[in-house]
Formats: structure tokens, C-alpha cells, sequence
């Protein structure tokens, strides 16, 4: 068997690498916004405008992602601002995984700028993983225009830890025999899944880095954190027990969850990125002619802490708006209003025959939507992802474009706007 050898990618300051990235496509003389004191946050007009990210220097003058931009102006009086469009992060997202396909055997978007590739076995082909790490991150640098950290190591969890070492345009390795060198004197908030509360109450133990948690006795911090206690103390020493991965394990079902680079606050952003994964997931279901009759959504909160809620239909089914709908339900019942970092909607009990409760006012409607929910996969298909956007997404990026003064769009794309 050969080394276990995994690439974990990470988009520098990817919202506003895009944003820069776009400008420079459109005018190569264009001011790089990555060079000046920038951010990329909205609304100012609404007044809750939060920074989603700074350029370098912006965080020189001590500007934070997550804060009020207010707060940010403060510090930075000659910070530049521009509204988040998220329209143009998908399309970003997309070249990147694209370009990643190309290289990785194995690809794994862990959220829209991360990505996971499984590059074990690929010595004969790329020689050095740490030479081809770099030829990589320069290859996306000059093909898509904005630059990435890759974390090196055996599992993913190292692998991550390390893409987060200096910034931007930069390898690191973190492997097994690294640790007490480049892990351990770490400080303890530094380590994956732990969140402020959690740090606050491993130091009032006198432990303030990674190292003393890893030394620390096991049993000890089992029993005051409980099961996190134990991820945590695996993860110190460099151990991936629990699998990082985003999806609820669901017997046969489909899902797809997304990592928010900045905390949700109101429930009707957490409702549109509940509607986009939706929309993935029912895709996939139709795609696999299936049908499911258990929705299930995961919501992560800002201190890490997991919530996961699930319902089973009256009539199984394969309609997106009937998967958003019950999300929806289950989000309004479970939601405690402390702020999302992560949300999932996952399926399940899948079958391949649909069945569906007798109903007299439903039935009709079904059927209408469900012709129109394989129109518009057989459109995506065809014309690609972007072909088909519903009301809601385009009100939110018109929004965004008309606050940001205007920016030239790509026409190319078919146009279909849906009013559900
Ligand atoms: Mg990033």
C-alpha cells in the first residue's frame, strides 16, 4: 500500500481574490484590489454589513472577517469596499474543482474555496508530492488568476491544519513525524473544532496548546468535554477518528452541505443557501431516478456545536420544492438563532419507485412541478449550471450589482429566470 498522501487547497481570501481576479479579466490595467486596503462585504445601506474578507494589508490595520464593516472603517479609515456577489463565487468555484479534476484522482469540494484531493499513488505520474503541490498552486495562480495555500499530509485533518499555516501562495507539510515541531507549540484555538467556549475552558485547565492537549490524559478530557473532548484530544495528536466529512451518514440518501466563510445571522440567508443545496440535491435524486421520503438538515454553529433534525414524508418524492419546503420546516423548529457556519440538508430512504399519499389538491401540482424540476436539469445539463437560476438568486445579485455600482456581466449565458 502506498502512503496515504492528501492535498488540502484552500482559495486565499477567496472572495475578494475573485472579485480582483474578475476585475483584472476585464481591464489588465484595472487597480488589483488585493494590493490596497480592501474588503468584501455588504450591505452598508441595510447597516449590517459584515467583513466576508480583507486583503493583506486591510488586516495589517487589524480589520477582521466577521465584523461589522463599521467597526472595520474605524480601524482602516481608507479601506475600499465591495459588495459580496455571490453569483461570481459559484462560477470561481466551479474552474477551481474543475481545474483540481484535471490533476486529483480524487476530488472532494469541502466547501466553495476548499477542496480535498486524494493524490496517493500518483508519484510515478507527478514525481515529489511537495514539487507537484507547488507546480499546482502556480498552475491555478496563472491559469485562474488568484492563489491558494496547499496543506500536505497523510490524512485530511494535518492536511488542513496545514494549508493554514502563512499566507497566501504558499505549501506546507504537516506529516505524522512534524508535529511536535510545527503542531504542537501552536495555540489551543487553533485546532480544528474548537470553538472560543471550548478554548476558554481547556485553558482555565492549563491547557493553551495543541501540544498540552495531546499530552494531556485522554480519560481527563473525556470526561470534561465529553465525545467532542475525545475528537478534539485525537485531532491534538493528529489522529482523524471521526471522518471530516460534511454529510450525515444516511442509508441511501443523497445531500450536499456548505462551510459559510462568515456567521448567518437572519433566516432568510440561511432559507436561500438551504434553496441552493436543494436544488443540488434534487437534482441528484432525479438524476439517479430515485425518490426519497426522509429529509434530514445539519446546522453548525459558530462554536462548532452540530444540530441535526429530520422528518419523514407522508409520499416520497424527487421535487425539489417539496425537499426545500420540509427543510424549511425542519430549520424554523431547530434553529436557536446563535449564528450558522455550516448547513446541510441530507435525504433519505431512497427508492426507485415513487409512491404518494392520496391527495386531491396535491396531486396535480406534483406533477406540474416535477416536469418542470427535469426541464430544468435537462437545461442545466446542456447548457450548464448557471442556464437556469431561480427569482430569488437573481433579486439577490442584481441587489449586490446595483450597490456595487455597476459591473459588466457575462452575457453569453441563456437566461431563463423561474418564478416558483
Ligand atoms: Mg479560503
Amino acid at each position: 500500500m502506498p502512503t496515504p498522501i492528501i492535498y488540502h487547497i484552500d482559495v486565499n481570501s477567496a472572495f475578494l481574490s475573485w472579485e480582483a481576479a474578475r476585475r483584472l479579466e476585464e481591464d489588465p490595467d484595472a487597480l488589483d484590489i488585493r494590493t490596497i486596503a480592501s474588503a468584501i462585504g455588504g450591505n452598508e445601506e441595510m447597516r449590517h454589513g459584515i467583513v466576508l474578507a480583507k486583503s493583506p494589508l486591510a488586516k495589517k490595520c487589524g480589520v477582521i472577517t466577521g465584523e461589522p464593516l463599521a467597526h472595520a472603517r474605524r480601524k482602516c479609515p481608507n479601506l475600499v469596499t465591495f459588495p459580496p456577489d455571490f453569483e461570481l463565487y459559484v462560477k470561481r468555484s466551479n474552474d477551481f474543482m474543475t481545474l483540481l479534476r484535471e490533476y486529483a484522482p480524487e476530488v472532494e469540494a469541502y466547501s466553495i474555496d476548499e477542496a480535498f484531493c486524494d493524490m496517493t499513488g500518483t508519484g510515478s505520474l507527478y514525481g515529489d508530492p511537495v514539487e507537484f503541490a507547488r507546480t499546482l498552486k502556480d498552475k491555478i495562480r496563472t491559469e485562474l488568476g488568484f492563489t491558494v495555500n496547499i496543506g500536505i499530509s497523510s490524512n485530511r485533518l494535518l492536511a488542513k491544519m496545514a494549508s493554514d499555516f502563512e499566507k497566501p501562495d504558499k505549501v506546507h507539510t504537516l506529516f505524522p513525524e512534524e508535529l511536535p515541531e510545527k503542531f504542537w507549540p501552536l495555540p489551543i484555538e487553533n485546532l480544528f473544532f474548537v470553538g472560543k467556549s471550548t478554548a476558554k475552558k481547556l485553558r482555565s485547565f492549563g491547557i493553551h496548546t495543541i501540544g498540552n492537549l495531546a499530552g494531556s490524559d485522554r480519560n481527563t478530557i473525556v470526561s470534561l468535554l465529553k465525545s467532542h473532548g475525545d475528537t478534539i484530544w485525537h485531532y491534538a495528536n493528529g489522529i482523524e477518528i471521526t471522518e471530516l466529512s460534511h454529510e450525515a451518514p444516511m442509508n441511501k440518501g443523497y445531500g450536499n452541505s456548505i462551510t459559510i466563510h462568515y456567521d448567518v445571522t437572519d433566516s432568510d440567508t440561511a432559507k436561500k443557501i438551504l434553496l441552493s443545496l436543494c436544488e443540488t440535491v434534487g437534482a441528484r435524486i432525479r438524476d439517479a431516478g430515485a425518490y426519497i421520503s426522509v429529509v434530514q438538515i445539519q446546522i453548525v454553529d459558530n462554536e462548532f456545536r452540530q444540530r441535526c433534525h429530520q422528518t419523514t414524508l407522508p409520499s416520497s418524492t424527487n421535487i425539489t420544492e417539496k425537499i426545500y419546503e420540509t427543510a424549511c420546516c425542519l430549520f424554523d423548529s431547530l434553529w436557536d438563532h446563535s449564528p450558522i457556519r455550516l448547513l446541510g440538508v441530507s435525504t433519505g430512504k431512497a427508492t426507485t419507485e415513487s409512491y404518494e399519499q392520496y391527495s386531491l389538491f396535491d396531486t396535480g401540482k406534483n406533477e406540474r412541478l416535477s416536469k418542470l424540476n427535469s426541464a430544468v436539469d435537462d437545461i442545466r445539463r446542456r447548457f450548464g449550471e448557471d442556464s437556469v437560476k431561480r427569482a430569488c438568486f437573481i433579486e439577490t445579485s442584481t441587489k449586490n450589482k446595483g450597490s456595487a455600482g455597476s459591473m459588466p456581466k457575462n452575457k453569453d449565458s441563456l437566461s431563463h429566470f423561474l418564478k416558483l
